[in-house]
């Protein structure tokens, strides 16, 4: 089906299925089979795959439930202002020896969307699916010296139908791509349309011997029941959409577990601590509602999705005499591994408009660097893609424009109308080591509306995921000047101080000594306790987690329903 055009009446099934929730609701004495805390990617996942399975279900999301209605264009509200991140504050540090302090930037440290649907809703959409290297790296190239790099106890073969579930589920658009990893069922939406910087992207990737591809985005090309197809507002990255185009478990998930007449959504209510009994199994998950009145919620089991930063919070304020260094953290190994990935770019204009303001972020994609290569004298792998980030006047003019642009008065009126249109940048994802020392802490120090100690984010890129960047950063440019650019410029790699990918902080492991949840998702310590989301990963990926993070979810939630089934819960 076309894109819906101006004029045109919209998709009323798709407005009626996001603006009415389906209104099951549970009383918080009544001991429901299953608590969910966080929405996102993976908690809208297993909410569907419990409550489809037949158990009650309550999901506790700290977020608002936003509808069409409440979706907001305004460019300064939500890219400049980051309404969606919620006021939660957080503090940085580089190293544990350092102090640790709110940032001053636009961003917190761990950068997530605070709503029903979590990042999903707001993310790019770029859908990458791990391959087989990612999970047994360790072994194939040994211990890289300053990490702690492992092998998943999983590999890509026995993921693959979750990620096939993914991409026929949940909805994902794309062609299949050279050094793809096998897939067992073909895309089941066509690539969307190229923009202008897919073209170039593409015409100077060939040109100087790379093999550009399709980019997979988590973005309906064609409308499915209940959601349009994209009509590529150019609202995208950060903003959520109201045509129900953008895959997040928002639009895919969540109508369907509530479907089941079994999941309850209970937007605004923010976990704060998981009650155990004195044989150390969950019984209850203790939260505030936005007005900050305390309940608890009664459950056989609880599910922790509340992403890499706010799920290794949640156990260290669940600690008791029981778990004195946090719940499920006889490790020691809950909070550490962070991993961000390495991000660059490459800037240039040209001479022609290319009208970037359109459309989705990202058409066209390269990962021909997706191996670690010994030859480059370091580790790490990624890949690429052409895109405008800075696709708004504001940002462009606060970040988009080159280092030497005029600053103030008429030149500066000049230059941004002029070259606004003109402008794109190839963007570079690659891998971050996991380090013992990249931690997610408790700051004792700064407190949040409830009273609660906020996020600490401690974090050092190791020195070859500043090198990966620097690789790929001077990849982009040849591509750039091959397809035309009249100049680029960029920035050396720097470290790191913010995240949008939170990723590793509770990792899986077959050794309880060294990971927090089993292959399944299960924690070691806890039977009744079970966390996915970005937490749960053992390496980084090259750049884009969360068709992994929603395959581990499909996966966790086929055990978990089984286990419950069978009583072994
Ligand atoms: C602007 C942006 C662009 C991105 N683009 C991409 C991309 O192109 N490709 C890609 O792969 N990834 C991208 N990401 C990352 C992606 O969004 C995340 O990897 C993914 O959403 C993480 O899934 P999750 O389930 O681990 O956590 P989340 O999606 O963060 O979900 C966690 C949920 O838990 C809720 N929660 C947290 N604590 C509590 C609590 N105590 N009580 C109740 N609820 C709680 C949160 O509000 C949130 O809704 C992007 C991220 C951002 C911010
Ligand atoms: S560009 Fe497409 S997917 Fe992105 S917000 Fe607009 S309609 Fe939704």
């Amino acid at each position: 089906m076309s894109p819906r055009m101006p004029g045109a009446p919209l998709n009323r099934r798709a407005l009626i299925a996001s603006a009415v929730p389906f209104g099951r609701t549970y009383q918080t004495r009544d001991e429901v089979d299953f608590v969910v805390v966080g929405s996102g990617a993976a908690g809208g996942v297993i909410a569907r795959e419990l409550s489809k399975a037949g158990f009650s279900v309550v999901v506790l999301e700290q977020g608002p439930y936003r509808k069409a209605a409440d979706v907001s264009h305004d460019e300064l509200e939500i890219a400049i202002q980051n309404a969606l991140a919620g006021d939660d504050p957080q503090t940085f540090r580089t190293t544990a020896a350092d102090e640790a302090a709110p940032l001053q930037g636009p961003f917190p440290p761990a950068f997530y969307a605070h709503t029903v649907g979590g990042s999903s809703a707001h993310f790019t959409a770029n859908y990458w699916r791990f391959r087989p290297v990612d999970f047994d790296e360790r072994s194939r190239l040994g211990a890289i010296p300053g990490a702690s790099l492992a092998d998943w106890p999983i590999t890509y073969e026995e993921l693959e139908p979750y990620y096939t579930r993914v991409d026929w589920e949940v909805g994902v658009s794309g062609a299949p791509g050279p050094n793809d990893p096998p897939r067992s069922r073909p895309y089941p939406h066509p690539p969307l349309p190229v923009k202008s910087s897919g073209v170039l992207f593409e015409r100077g990737a060939r040109a100087v011997g790379y093999q550009p591809y399709p980019a997979p985005m988590a973005i309906i090309s064609e409308a499915r029941p209940g959601r349009n197809a994209c009509v590529h507002c150019g609202f995208c990255m950060g903003f959520m959409c109201e045509m129900n185009a953008k895959s997040s478990t928002l639009a895919s998930m969540i109508p369907e577990a509530e479907a089941t007449g079994k999941c309850e959504i209970r937007p605004e209510c923010t976990a704060h601590r998981v009650d155990t009994d004195a044989s150390g199994r969950v019984t209850q998950v203790v939260y505030f509602d936005k007005d900050g009145n305390e309940h608890a919620q009664k459950a056989k089991a609880v599910v922790l999705s509340a992403n890499g930063a706010e799920t290794p919070r949640l156990l260290f304020l669940s600690e008791s005499s029981l778990f004195p260094q946090g719940l499920a953290n006889g490790s020691g190994v809950v909070g550490k591994h962070l991993m961000f990935n390495g991000n660059g770019s490459v800037q240039a204009l040209f001479e022609e408009p290319l009208n970037e303001f359109k459309s989705v972020q990202v058409t066209r994609v390269c990962t021909d660097w997706y191996e670690s290569d010994p030859k480059r004298g370091f580790y790490g792998g990624g890949g690429m893609d052409g895109r405008q980030i800075f696709n708004s006047p504001i940002l462009f003019a606060l970040a988009g424009m080159p280092p030497d642009a005029p600053f103030r008065g008429p030149e500066l009126r000049r230059f941004l109308s002029h070259n606004f249109t003109r402008s794109m940048m190839v963007a570079t994802h690659s891998t971050s080591l996991p380090l013992e020392t990249n931690t997610i802490t408790l700051d004792e120090e700064v407190k949040d509306r409830f009273g609660r100690p906020v996020v600490r984010v401690t974090y050092k890129d190791h020195p070859d995921d500043l090198k990966m960047v620097d690789f790929l950063q001077t990849r982009a440019k040849e591509i750039l000047e091959a397809a035309g650019a009249k100049r680029t410029w960029s920035f050396p790699a720097q470290e790191q101080n913010v995240g949008f990918h939170l990723l590793g902080t509770c990792r899986m492991g077959d050794d309880p000594s060294s990971s927090v949840v089993d292959r399944y998702h299960r924690t070691h310590e806890v039977p009744n306790l079970f966390i996915c989301d970005g937490s749960s990963f053992v390496t980084s990926g090259r750049g884009q987690p969360t068709m992994t993070i929603s395959a581990l979810a499909f996966r966790a939630g086929e055990h978990i329903a089984e286990a419950a089934k069978k009583g072994d819960i």
